[in-house]
Parts: structure tokens; sequence; C-alpha cells
């Protein structure tokens, strides 16, 4: 959490320093309002939470007036928006002796293939027994880097022949994974985007294949912070595509403005869970709203 500070300290920070400035002002006039506005929605944000958040700090300072405490009151609503009560613990296991199965999603170049090692890494260290499915079979690259990622990690990683079907390797995987009575089996899988269809056929045959021998017990929706609200239109597919139960945000560490956080979870109403911290195997944390919050703020 620390580092979690660190990291968006550089960025985020500012939003909640300009925030602060704004709110601390002697009189709130419409300008100031607007200029709020206008910071969180740099901040990505979204339109309709940055509205309300609008609404709400408006209707706080008509009742109580001038906050001794702008940052108190800022923290609190600004924790309201990320909502603190969402369940974030990620079902990585399964019932009745079978493995949790934990389906990885998103466009290419999101940072799936990364999540999955730095994931299977996170549950090797709570002693847990781990199996990888390569099913991302359309990209080469992506099965070699899931393997290097299994030898580092000290993990079984099932890969199929170049070009073979997806749908294939994850059965395969989760076969094994039942056989051999592993915790949990985390499946890679590919996301060209261009062809939505195609793309919905392929999930959907992965999906069914697998819950022929586990129920999948977590579909994780990956997304590049840093493509602001184009990532938003990437999640609004696959959450039509796949039935979402987390998120997991990655490149927090770069020029990403967080408040994609919200704007995220407000589309799919699904809680982000994790945060991608950079390129390393430590790299990846559970998502903590208050930290967030305190992160934003600086
Ligand atoms: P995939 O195509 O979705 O499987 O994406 P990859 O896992 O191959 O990741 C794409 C690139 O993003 C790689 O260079 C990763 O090292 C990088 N990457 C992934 N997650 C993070 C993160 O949290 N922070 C940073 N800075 N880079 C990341």
């Amino acid at each position: 959490l620390v580092r979690l500070r660190q990291r968006l300290a550089g960025s985020q920070g500012t939003l909640g320093r300009g925030l602060l400035a704004l709110l601390s002002r002697d009189r709130l006039d419409e300008d100031t309002w607007e200029s709020i506005e206008d910071t969180l929605l740099t901040a990505d944000i979204g339109v309709a939470p940055t509205t309300q958040l609008v609404e709400r700090l408006r209707s706080r300072l008509r009742v109580e007036g001038q906050p001794a405490d702008a940052r108190a009151v800022l923290r609190e609503e600004l924790l309201e928006l990320v909502d603190p009560t969402m369940d974030r613990r990620l079902q990585v296991s399964g019932a009745d002796g079978k493995p949790g199965v934990v389906l990885v999603v998103g466009v290419n170049g999101a940072g799936k293939t990364t999540t999955v090692g730095k994931l299977a890494r996170i549950l090797v260290a709570e002693d847990r027994t781990v199996k990888l499915g390569a099913a991302d079979t359309f990209r080469a690259a992506a099965v070699e880097q899931l393997a290097t990622w299994g030898e580092r990690v000290g993990v079984d990683v099932v890969r199929g022949p170049e070009g073979s079907d997806p749908a294939s390797v994850a059965f395969e995987a989760v076969k094994q994974g039942v056989e051999e009575g592993v915790d949990t089996v985390l499946v890679d899988t590919a996301g060209r985007l261009q062809n939505k269809a195609g793309l919905m056929d392929e999930l959907g045959k992965v999906k069914r294949v697998i819950e022929k021998q586990a129920p999948v017990t977590e579909v994780l929706l990956v997304l590049d912070a840093t493509t602001g609200q184009n990532g938003m239109i990437q999640a609004r597919v696959f959450s039509e595509i796949v039935d979402v139960t987390g998120i997991v945000l990655t490149k927090l560490d770069g020029s990403a403005k967080g408040g994609i956080v919200v704007a995220v979870q407000r589309e799919l109403g699904v809680p982000v869970k994790l945060v991608g911290l950079g390129e390393g195997a430590d790299d990846l944390a559970p998502f903590d709203a208050g930290a967030f919050v305190d992160a934003l703020l600086g």
C-alpha cells in the first residue's frame, strides 16, 4: 500500500491538490465549481460520477458551510464513489474438490499474460498449487511469455501446438488441474477486439469447454488504465461477451489517471480487484479503496 501511494503520488496526487485548493477558496462561485468539475473529468472519473460528486459536495457545503477540513470532506466523498463496500476478494478456490478456475480476458497489450504470471506468483506464495493454461494461441509470443512466467514462478503451463484451438488448450489445462487436484487454474486468453463476433464465439467456447470440467469461479477483465475513456469502450464490449466478475487495472504506475477506477466500476457494476503497478513479478496488488483515495489526494 505504501508502494501504491508512492507510485500514484506522481500524477494522481495532483488531482487531490487541485481539488483541495479549489475547495479551500473563500468563495465557491460557479467558476470554481466548474473548475472542480473539469479537474475531476481530467482525472478520467467520467461524466456521471463527476456530476454526482459535485452535487453532493455542493449540497453538503450548503448545509455545513465552508469545511474546516476540506481534505476530510473530499476523502469521504471520493471514497463513497470508489465504493468501499464492494466485495473485492478473488474467487480462486473451487468446490467439491475441484480447482478454482480464473479466466483472464482483455484486449491484446492490456497486460493479461503479465497479470496471469504475477497472480500465479501470489497464489504460490500463499501455498496454493497452480496450473496455467496458455489459451492465447493466436500470438506465439504470448505462449512463450507465459511459459517463461511458469518457469519463473515454478508452475506448470499447459500449451498447445502453435495456432491450436484456444478452447482445446483451456480444456486440457482444466482437465489436468482436476486430475492433479490443483487449487487454481489460471487461463490466459486472446483478445482480438477487431472482430467482436469472433471473440464472442471464441471466449464462449473456451468457457463452455472449461465448464465441462469445473465451474469458472472468476472472470477477470484486464484493462490498461492509461487508455482512459477508450478503455471503457473495451470494457463494455467484454462485459457483453462474458460475465466479468472482477477488473484488473494495469499500468497504474504510468501516466494513468486513477479516476478510471471509478468510471469502470460504475460502467460495469463490477469491482476493481487488483491493480498492476509495474512490469515486475511483485507489481500486482489487491485493490484497497481507502489507500487508493489517499493516493489520489496525495
Ligand atoms: P497481453 O497482450 O494482454 O497479454 O499483455 P502483456 O501481458 O503482454 O503486457 C503488455 C505489456 O504491458 C508488457 O510489456 C508488460 O510488461 C506491460 N505491463 C503489464 N502490466 C503492467 C503494469 O502494471 N505496469 C506497467 N508499467 N507495465 C505493465
